[in-house]
């Protein structure tokens, strides 16, 4: 619980300094008067490279997220903005307050829906399909807003609460109360499943709505836009990275990130290497799923790993411990400490994975744990790896859980 809390905080943290930034530069005025027009042309070219990252990666919820903000930002520019902006002398365009109002009521529903749409089919038909709904939804309003504009103008900016009416607030209730509500849908699909991607819309919608309500002050929508379209681009290349070297059902950092550290090893190390204990008779017996279920158990005891050490998931049921600095006996508690917890730990046993061979509520694993040190015999992380993997052998042997040094 404590490590899905850290690491769905983690992923706050591009996004929130992008946020951080960009406001910053708004409210103290930080970028020049000569770069106003180039940083609206980024907006169009961080938007296409980020839209080509998305659709290269088959990320088309993301490409959808970068278009729904585009486009709120292009009609926000056109219908909103540039009246009123560009010649104070201009009559306010009728229209401008009403694209405002479904801007601020459309963005948010948009994202969210887009967002609790699973990117489950084959790529075209998920790009298809996304852009019919879409399309649909905004052919809709915009049908309403031409046929009835006041009636929807009034719908949307009626202070439904006059008891809870607070006047410096840009947006009115309706709008507001559907951001509440969408930001609390996202922020339970972010905690059931922690996703760079997640964290990245949850930042641009609130920082989108941010900007909805100061959008009138000189390059907000500009900037805002900016680094909102930067998160969601960003959020790509994380679960890129993610994908590469983090292990999908444990979580852990996988074999390839293993392979990383092993290199920058100095001269005083040991490793562990750790095996589940019969788990083919686990998997035989109470099913796939369950032994899925125990390894991912087994990763986050592992993952608590204490005395600077750090978990990777080897490859199957196979885990290695890193221990930078430590020799093999200072190592050895650590590891005990490890399989002790997982040996008491109780794996709750559904009722459809209760089989006629065993028919009990919970169930127990333990692991097998050999552990070697770097020396002059054993110069490389090779050479340790197969030494603790001799020593895990020797443990198996011994009886199974138990953590074996060798010598
Ligand atoms: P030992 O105590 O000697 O280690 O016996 P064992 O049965 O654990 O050893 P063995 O290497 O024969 O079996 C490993 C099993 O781990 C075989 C495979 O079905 C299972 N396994 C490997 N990867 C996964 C996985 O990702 N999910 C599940 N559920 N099982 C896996
Ligand atoms: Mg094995
Ligand atoms: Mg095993």
């Amino acid at each position: 619980m404590y490590y899905r809390l850290i690491y769905t905080l983690q992923l706050f943290i591009a996004p929130l300094s992008l946020a951080a930034g960009c406001f910053a530069v708004i409210k103290l005025q930080l970028l020049p008067e000569s770069l106003h027009s180039f940083s609206e042309l980024l907006v169009w070219v961080f938007a296409v490279t980020g839209g080509l990252l998305a659709l290269s990666y088959a990320r088309t919820r993301v490409l959808f997220a970068l278009l729904l903000v585009l486009l709120s930002y292009w009609l926000l520019e056109q219908q909103v903005q540039q009246p009123s902006l560009h010649s104070t002398s201009a009559p306010i365009n009728l229209g401008a307050p009403l694209s405002y109002l479904l801007i601020s009521l459309l963005l948010p529903l948009l994202l969210t829906l887009n967002s609790l749409w699973s990117e489950r089919f084959h790529l075209m038909h998920d790009l298809l399909l996304r852009t019919l709904v879409f399309s649909f939804c905004c052919i809709i309003f915009y049908a309403i807003s031409q046929s009835f504009p006041l009636q929807l103008s009034d719908a949307l900016s009626t202070t439904y609460f006059p008891s809870i009416y607070v006047n410096h607030l840009g947006l009115a209730q309706l709008p507001l109360l559907t951001f509440f509500v969408c930001i609390f849908i996202l922020l339970i699909q972010l905690i059931r499943n922690p996703q760079p991607y997640l964290a990245a819309q949850l930042t641009a919608l609130i920082s989108m709505v941010l900007m909805l309500q100061w959008f009138h002050q000189p390059l907000t929508p500009t900037l805002v836009t900016l680094a909102a379209l930067l998160m969601l681009s960003l959020a790509v290349l994380q679960e890129a990275f993610q994908m590469a070297f983090r292990d999908d059902l444990t979580g852990l950092p996988g074999r390839r990130a293993l392979n990383e550290r092993l290199q920058r090893l100095g001269r005083n190390y040991s490793l562990a290497m750790a095996d589940v204990d019969h788990f083919k008779k686990f998997n035989d017996t109470y099913g796939h799923d369950l032994g899925d279920q125990v390894l991912k158990m087994v990763a986050t005891q592992l993952n608590k790993v204490s005395g600077g050490g750090k978990a990777y998931r080897y490859g199957g049921e196979e885990f290695t411990l890193v221990f930078p600095s430590k020799n093999s006996e200072q190592a050895q508690p650590y590891l005990e400490k490890l399989r002790i917890a997982i040996e008491n730990y109780q794996v709750k046993i559904r009722e459809e994975a209760k089989t006629a061979k065993s028919k009990t509520d919970s169930v127990s694993v333990t692991i097998s744990m050999g552990v070697a040190e770097r020396s002059s015999s054993l110069a490389t992380p090779e050479d340790v790896i197969k030494a603790a993997d001799e020593a895990l052998y020797k443990a198996k042997g011994a009886g199974r859980n138990q953590t074996a040094i060798y010598k």
